[in-house]
């Protein structure tokens, strides 16, 4: 079997499950990519962020602009340079191969939280078309994790990653709801996202979906 990640073969004797039911042998990273990524152990209560125990200041003022919305994000790892690397590899260069790289952390996750919808953050139809995949999309499905599509994004913004850290935040609203009423009132949904950086999109997000009144919206990232 190869790595699912740097594509190398790995050399070990498959256990008994494995030999009955040899679906998931793809699911594998290696040792070594495995050691370059960094998991995040405690971080921000709320958002994740390294070297927090309290609420960091990014969560502080994003509770200023939405006092009620009761945000709560989850991550898997640090956006240090592995993980880069990886994102680089995936999304910017399109080997979609790498889909599968978090396959066992997100089934981990879903084994554990359960939701009555899980949402993808789209892409514009330009960058769709551009990149040929939804990348969050992408990993979802590699993990076998039923989405529903409640968003759209109306505007073909310049991507997050070319922008600094103030035209981030004062990137307007892009996204629009195309769920009917019954998909998001009362429910409670996750927002998928590959990176938390600031925030600005997972909230944009997560206000339009608001205004449908869900019970819950919780977020979750690959990266933080
Ligand atoms: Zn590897
Ligand atoms: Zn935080």
């Amino acid at each position: 079997m190869r790595c699912n990640w740097c594509q190398k073969t790995i050399i070990r004797n498959l256990t008994m499950p494995e030999i009955v039911w040899p679906f998931h042998l793809d699911e594998e990273r290696c040792q070594a990519c495995s050691e370059l990524l960094t998991p995040i152990v405690a971080g921000c209560p709320t958002c994740r962020k390294a070297g927090s125990s309290i609420p960091c200041q990014d969560c502080l003022r994003w509770h200023k602009i939405y006092p009620t919305y009761n945000f709560q994000h989850e991550a898997f790892f640090q956006y240090d340079d592995a993980f880069h690397q990886w994102i680089h590899q995936y999304k910017f260069l399109g080997d979609y191969r790498l889909r599968k790289t978090f396959v066992v952390e997100l089934r981990h996750f879903f084994k554990k939280e359960k939701f009555d919808v899980i949402c993808a953050i789209p892409l514009s139809k330009e960058r769709y078309l551009k990149r040929g995949f939804n990348q969050v999309e992408g990993i979802l499905e590699a993990a076998a994790i039923k989405i529903e599509k409640l968003l759209d994004k109306k505007v073909n913004t310049v991507p997050q990653a070319e922008k600094n850290r103030s035209e981030r935040l004062i990137t307007p609203q892009p996204f629009e709801v195309v769920a009917t009423e019954q998909q998001i009132t009362g429910k409670r949904i996750l927002l998928v996202d590959d990176v938390y950086t600031t925030g600005r999109t997972l909230f944009h997000a997560a206000e339009a979906l608001n205004a449908y009144h869900p019970r819950e919206i919780r977020t979750l990232s690959l990266a933080r």
